[in-house]
């Protein structure tokens, strides 16, 4: 009889940021297969479990992803729980529905398990709500880059939280405006959200391109519109639009 897999979010950043379901699951694992942005302390849960690294670094192919299917399914015939452990939410940007089609044509039984996704563990660093009473009644979840490597940006929430584009902020500054935003509607750029060593800066989309080299190399979430705003009474982070060496606070 076949194992099962359980797809955990790990959250963004530190370890108990995970749920604890997710907690649950991993402390029975027999084996966890994760991915790069897993913080490292999450394995003190599974000690003994047999770790596999699978993150996007070593496997950025499509040939990749299916070594990565290939290897949940021949590890659920072998033992009895393996866990797949994903960054944030395993349902936001983490080519879920290819390893849950997969299992499924093997026949392997599987649960998803939710996580704080990156977006939502900015906004609450930053203390700036997603949605705001009257102005900000919609988000969403966008990855600026296309299939094809090229950079698209829309207008179609309140608020557009935008994944992957921490290396094109420039290029996304050109492609909001094209998109209909103007030029002063604030962005906030939080690196490493959760993270000990969280980056944050306060822009607007004209002044975007300045956020290129502060959050340069680490995983960068972009919020644009009604949810980037700063409330009045909560104290700022520095702001890059006047901090023109971009010289940034890390968090107490
Ligand atoms: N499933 C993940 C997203 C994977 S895509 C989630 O739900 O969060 C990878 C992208 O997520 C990165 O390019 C970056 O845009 C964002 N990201 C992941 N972790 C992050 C973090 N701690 N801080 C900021 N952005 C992060």
């Amino acid at each position: 009889m076949s194992g099962r897999v359980v797809f955990v979010g790990a959250g963004p950043g530190a370890a108990d940021l995970i749920t604890v379901r997710g907690a649950q699951r991993l402390a029975q694992a027999h084996v966890v297969l994760y991915d790069a942005l897993a913080d490292p302390a999450l394995r003190d849960i599974a000690p003994n479990a047999r770790w596999i690294h699978v993150g996007k670094r070593g496997f950025s192919d499509s040939t990749g992803q299916e070594t990565i299917n290939a290897l949940l399914v021949k590890h659920a015939k072998e033992v009895g729980l393996v866990v797949r452990l994903k960054g944030g939410d395993p349902s936001i940007f983490g080519r879920l529905e290819e390893e849950l089609e997969a299992l499924a044509q093997a026949g392997i039984d599987c649960e998803v398990v939710p996580g704080v996704t990156a977006a939502i563990a900015a906004a609450a660093e930053t203390q700036r709500p997603l949605t705001r009473r009257g102005n900000g009644r919609s988000v969403a979840f966008t990855t600026a880059m296309t299939r094809t490597g090229a950079l698209h940006a829309s207008r179609g929430a309140d608020t557009e939280v935008f994944y992957m584009a921490g290396k094109q902020l420039a290029a996304l500054s050109r492609r909001l405006i094209e998109a209909g935003w103007t030029t002063d509607t604030p962005v906030s750029v939080v690196s490493r959200a959760g993270w000990p060593d969280q980056l944050h800066s306060d822009h607007n989309i004209a002044t975007l391109p300045r956020a290129s080299l502060l959050h340069a190399g680490r995983p960068t979430i972009v919020t644009v519109g009604a949810g980037a705003a700063p409330l009045s009474r909560v104290k700022r982070s520095v702001n890059a639009d006047t901090c023109e060496t971009c010289v940034e606070t890390l968090k107490p």
